[in-house]
């Protein structure tokens, strides 16, 4: 049994100044920094994902066309592959990422749950080989990759917990549903600043 934190889409088109940018998004990859240096020795895995998308065509409709983006399933031009928009955050410290998953080639992708390896794996089946059942999660954006990858977990009947304090959405009552949404479907959420020591579920103190 083994446990795995996933770091989210903390990308800099994602952050200040990024092509589809969400406020505190710099300030998250600092404190996710942080949290790694206290925390990382507690997983098993460390797996960060990236949205990467086409440079050309609309990626399945994901990108916008001449009327604009509705912010709900079109968005503007973000995250596109091999251009600086799509790199992780500078202050994410990538030297305790073990896997790297990159997902949207070409569709809409907001689950990391969707994306591949390097090696071209799925993430569950990452998880499967490492024999994974917890997986934390921290990252961008709450109201919709977070939510997306947080559901697929509980739905691949991982025990699912989202850090609310290492996380930001686009929107604050979209992500407080978002969360609410991973908790009915029977995932967890709480502050990883609990400790000494963080609360988990069934009463367990990491
Ligand atoms: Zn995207």
């Amino acid at each position: 049994m083994a446990r795995a934190l996933l770091i989210t889409d903390v990308q800099n088109d994602f952050t200040e100044g990024g092509a589809l940018a969400v406020d505190g998004g710099a300030a998250l990859a600092e404190r996710i920094t942080a949290f790694l240096r206290r925390h990382a020795d507690e997983y098993d895995v460390v797996v960060a994902s990236r949205d990467w998308h086409d440079a050309t065509g609309d990626n399945g409709g994901h990108f916008a066309g001449p009327d604009g983006p509705d912010f709900r399933t079109t968005w503007p031009a973000h995250c596109v592959a091999g251009t600086p928009g799509a790199e992780y955050h500078p202050a994410l410290d990538l030297s305790f990422v073990d896997v790297h998953v990159r997902k949207g080639q070409g569709e809409p992708a907001y689950s990391a749950f969707e994306g591949t390896t390097d090696a071209g794996a799925d993430l569950v089946d990452v998880f499967f080989d490492r024999e994974v059942h917890a997986v934390d999660i921290v990252g961008i954006a709450t109201d919709h990759c977070v939510r997306a990858s947080a559901l697929d977990g509980v739905h691949a009947g991982l025990d699912v917990f989202v850090y609310e304090d290492l996380v930001v959405g686009i929107d604050q009552t979209s992500s407080e549903a978002a969360l609410e949404e991973v908790r009915d479907e029977g995932g967890h959420t709480g502050r990883s600043d609990m400790d000494e020591g963080r609360q988990r579920p069934g009463g367990a103190v990491l």
